[in-house]
């Protein structure tokens, strides 16, 4: 046995929550042996899904990723259309956007919230597309621009109201990534249930997690038909084998459900946890000086999924500086995601203005937000951030 003195556990970033009736379902699944792609589990996620966000449809699938891609081309997404995208986001929606043959074009982020700016989609389309009967079309592209994939960042909401406006005066498709967003409004309507499909994501750092796990919600019953379709191996008989289309083996497995159904008992609780987080460190970091709060959009009711700050007036070195300190106290901070139009995959792609997601990007810094976060481990991060900010 070692004598050397253990440092603390660190203070991991975002961490699942298991508890309540997760042993007792999954165990029904395991007695019943109803663990595959079918079982009452799957149904009963879905309608409590379904049910809690106000969608009339939802869709369990494999995960939050695969829960775009069947968006995407569920709502008539093709090879050679344009997307509109945020350029701050996790990579996951423009990659989809790419699965579907598809070229995303980067949009910038709102100052003020973070999120994708509806102002910045508004001039695109006024000033760079045509539209006509026909539809939307990129003037210096010449592609059929066909939808908005509009991502809710950090477990805030993006001004969806605002964009769903501009989609429809120009014959867009809107999907909503609101992989992040589970428990977040935007003026009482939730996240994902504004556009035409919204996709959620049940990774082991969501609020709500299945392992691994996805929905895609709509209002719409040829679009969920279609994502039933697509996502089942684009089954067209029962019986036989006869497929019209390519498909994808995307559903969710009854074993997994079970486990989200017994998450989404605890959701509430979980917001409100996430809330306090937030708040207590807002109250810290008001004294602090040199770090800007995460915001809160007007009309948002947040959870703060990733409690982010920015350091202001940073370099993108400073910001590495800094997240290499607290990793080095045990804290597990993570700075925020790489701006994505300037990444390898997607450098030949359009990026529309794009002056603050890069600030943001070269700023932010994202802080140990588990549901389950301690008091006390709360206020070793907030420790650990002072300490770290010394130069
Ligand atoms: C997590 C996440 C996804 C992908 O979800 P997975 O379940 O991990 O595939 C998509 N978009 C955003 C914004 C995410 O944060």
């Amino acid at each position: 046995m070692s004598s050397e003195p253990r440092p603390p556990a660190s203070v991991p970033l975002s961490e699942p929550e298991i508890g309540g009736n997760a042993w007792a379902y999954v165990k029904e699944c395991l007695d019943t042996g109803w663990v595959s792609s079918v079982g009452s589990f799957v149904e009963r996620f879905e309608r409590e899904v379904a049910s809690y966000v106000g969608a009339g449809h939802a869709v369990a699938v494999v995960n939050g990723t695969a829960a775009l891609h069947a968006a995407l081309l569920a709502v008539g997404v093709r090879p050679g259309d344009e997307v509109l995208v945020p350029a701050l986001s996790f990579v996951a929606p423009a990659a989809t956007i790419r699965y579907c043959g598809a070229q995303p074009v980067f949009v910038d982020a709102d100052p003020a919230t973070w999120q994708i700016d509806p102002a910045k989609i508004e001039r695109f389309l006024e000033e760079e597309c045509d539209t006509t009967s026909a539809g939307c079309v990129d003037r210096g592209t010449g592609r059929p621009v066909r939808a908005v994939l509009a991502v809710h960042v950090l477990g805030l909401a993006c001004d969806i109201d605002r964009i769903a406006v501009a989609a429809l005066r120009h014959g867009l498709r809107v999907v909503e990534d609101a992989a992040e967003a589970m428990g977040v409004r935007h003026r009482g309507r939730h996240a994902g249930t504004a556009g035409d499909a919204g996709a959620f994501s049940f990774n082991g750092n969501k609020i709500v997690t299945t392992g691994g796990g996805g929905m895609v919600v709509t209002g719409d019953p040829e679009i969920a038909d279609r994502l039933r379709y697509l996502t089942t191996q684009a089954k067209d008989d029962p019986l036989e084998y006869v497929h019209n289309e390519i498909g994808y083996n995307y559903r969710l497995t009854n074993l997994q459900a079970a486990l989200g159904v017994a998450q989404l008992e605890h959701l509430d609780e979980f917001v409100e946890r996430k809330r306090a987080i937030a708040y207590a460190y807002e109250k810290a970091l008001r004294d602090l000086g040199g770090v800007t709060p995460m915001p809160t959009p007007r009309g948002c009711d947040p959870t703060y999924w990733l409690y982010t700050v920015l350091l202001e007036d940073a370099t993108l070195e400073r910001r590495k500086e800094v997240v290499g300190r607290l990793r080095e106290r045990g804290i597990e901070a993570r700075p925020i995601w790489h701006t994505l139009h300037d990444l390898p995959p997607f450098r030949d792609c359009a990026a529309y203005r794009i002056e603050h997601a890069t600030l943001i990007y070269e700023r932010g810094i994202s802080l140990p937000s588990s549901v389950g976060l301690t008091p006390d481990d709360q206020e070793r991060c907030i420790a650990a951030l002072k300490e770290s900010l010394g130069s």
